[in-house]
């Protein structure tokens, strides 16, 4: 049986970044498997692939080859159109994350990880104080053993369910929302803008149009689970593209689920076994973004496990487990929680109400729609109240 000290599962970015981090601290004193059931970079990766710069950048140089473009601008439309906006210079990237993902496996090389792709994990065996894990290669069967495991695997998180020893553990697979999208030629975008489209037409979510570094963009939309029930989303990004769009031609469509539930009060590890990214419920619930958090969580996992393997205490490893949690928290978690509260309000917003707001914002000058819908995203709860402001304020100055 082959014997590794840690076995990451997944090679999206919560798991490369894990096995980064993990390499680059070591250097080269643990035996590091990094596993995909594909090859992380094939096409296409069913994502919108926009990152906020800032963040981004203080977790990995940015490295052109990756990157599809910048953009300054994010738009809000509402149902009848009105459309206001906030600028800050290079504030996204649009990355291409096919090769972003094999930019950081081989940056995971570099540092001595032991990567294999098509390599898909079929189960998890905790034994004697490790994990076995099985591995499918090209149809075989492998166990392959180690003290500490990592499920990387996005959201769902299927290896890690069911298993006893795990009960109470965040398991990613809670509120979880579907998104579509579809890259097509013939849909007009602004190059610097992110556009974002709400109303009742995408219920408790967001449609949007993101550019691309071709002619084509990147359009889709999301919602939760329970507002798709019984709808086809597929005819409904069709609508979505041909409404406005009747000559549009489509090159692909990808859909995939997103965990919304903005983190709960479970823990991301216990007896060695580490959850990252998607799989420990790590997006942002408003907006649904998880590639940093993915990089940001699997950052924190990483950093932490050298301490936990140095530790032979159960009790001192259950300290270690309960840090990486706290970390997640401190930084992001708390803020998260409260962002989900919100989201449940936000949801409420009439299309009416989305139509007054943003026709009250986009009358104002640009510097104060900036000002405006930048608290916003610093204080995402404040949406409702501020929304409900203008549209009851509007209300009563017409019957005035
Ligand atoms: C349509 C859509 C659009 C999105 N747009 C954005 C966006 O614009 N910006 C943003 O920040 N976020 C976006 N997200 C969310 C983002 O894609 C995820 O939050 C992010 O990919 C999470 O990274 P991860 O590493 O945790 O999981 P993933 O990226 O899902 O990676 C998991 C990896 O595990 C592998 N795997 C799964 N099971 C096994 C197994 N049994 N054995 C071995 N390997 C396995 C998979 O092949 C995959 O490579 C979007 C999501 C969707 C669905």
């Amino acid at each position: 049986m082959e014997k590794y000290d840690v076995i990451i599962c997944g090679a999206g970015p919560a798991g490369l970044m894990t096995a980064y981090t993990l390499g680059s601290t070591a250097s080269g004193s643990l035996k590091i498997l990094l596993l995909d059931r594909r090859e992380p970079w094939r096409e296409p990766v069913c994502c919108a692939e926009v990152v906020g710069s800032g963040m981004f950048s203080s977790l990995l140089p940015v490295d052109p080859s990756f990157v599809r473009c910048y953009t300054s601008w994010i738009n809000y439309t509402s149902p009848k159109g009105y459309t206001a906006g906030t600028y800050r210079k290079g504030r996204s990237i649009i990355l291409n994350r096919a090769k972003f993902h094999r930019w950081l496996w081989d940056r995971c090389l570099e540092v001595g990880v032991d990567c294999r792709y098509n390599a898909a994990v079929k189960a998890l065996e905790r034994r004697d104080s490790c994990w076995d894990v099985t591995v499918d290669k090209g149809g075989t069967q492998h166990i392959i053993s180690a003290p500490v495991v990592v499920d990387a695997t996005g959201p769902g998180a299927r290896i890690t369910q069911d298993i006893p020893c795990l009960k109470g553990i965040e398991s990613g697979d809670e509120n979880l929302a579907l998104a579509i999208f579809a890259v097509a030629e013939g849909v007009p975008c602004n190059k610097e803008a992110l556009q974002f489209f709400y109303g009742s037409a995408f219920a408790d979510g967001y449609g949007w149009i993101f550019p691309r570094d071709d002619d084509a963009v990147n359009i889709g939309l999301g919602m939760s689970v329970g507002a798709a029930q019984g709808l086809s989303l597929r005819q409904k990004l069709l609508d979505f593209i041909f409404r406005n769009n009747p000559h549009a031609k489509i090159r692909t469509i990808c859909g995939g689920k997103v965990p919304l539930h903005g983190t709960h009060q479970r823990p991301f590890a216990m007896h060695g076994l580490f959850k990252a990214g998607d799989a420990a419920g790590c997006v942002d619930p408003i907006w649904g973004a998880g590639i940093t958090e993915a990089l940001f969580c699997g950052k924190i996992v990483g950093e932490n496990i050298p301490d936990w393997l140095g530790k032979t205490d159960a009790e001192e490893r259950r300290h270690v487990e309960e840090r990486v949690f706290d970390q997640w928290m401190d930084s992001c978690g708390y803020f998260y929680q409260k962002s989900a509260q919100s989201k449940i309000i936000m949801n409420k917003i009439t299309d009416d109400q989305w139509d007054v707001f943003l026709h009250h914002l986009s009358d104002l000058p640009q510097e104060e729609q900036t000002s405006v819908l930048e608290t916003l995203s610093s204080s995402p709860w404040l949406w409702p109240i501020m929304v409900w402001q203008i549209y009851v304020g509007s209300k009563n100055k017409n019957f005035c």
